[in-house]
């Protein structure tokens, strides 16, 4: 049975979940300043917390999708809601996927997803480290609000 926890230098656990919330939550930023807050499907700026950072293959298809930066795109409130209610769905989605990645690395990532990839805590942790670097470094360019 896999571990559920993995201890770090300091003693102190970390869940398995915690991981993912901390290296979600460094994905979804990195995406959002890499696209300089704005909206990657109407162009739109919008300040860092307003935008949304979307997954082109759903997140629910597993942790390749949910993890895989290139399946991660930052959108304002309004396409993100047109992505999942607009008048012809998987034709604006289809756009979005063609702009950002292509059609093949979408059924490529979808593939992937779909064999129940898993990740290690260390492997949680090497994303962690190298996302929070890349986070920093574009913070220390100030550009960002
Ligand atoms: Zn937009």
């Amino acid at each position: 049975m896999a571990k559920k926890s993995m201890k770090l230098g300091n003693g102190r656990v970390r869940t398995l979940g915690r991981w993912k919330f901390l290296v979600w939550e460094k994905l979804s930023r990195l995406t959002r300043l890499k696209a300089k807050n704005h909206c990657q499907r109407c162009g739109k700026w919008k300040e860092t917390k307003k935008m949304q950072a979307h997954h082109l293959v759903p997140k629910s298809q597993g942790n390749y999708a949910r993890f895989c930066e290139d399946n991660i795109v930052s959108l304002c409130h309004y396409c993100h809601h047109r992505w999942w209610h607009g008048q012809s769905v998987w034709e604006d989605q289809r756009d979005l996927i063609e702009k950002w990645i292509g059609l093949t690395r979408y059924q490529e990532i979808k593939f992937l997803s779909n064999k129940r990839h898993s990740y290690t805590e260390e492997e949680y942790d090497v994303m962690l480290k190298d996302l929070t670097k890349r986070v920093k470094e574009i913070e220390a360019e100030g550009e960002v609000v």
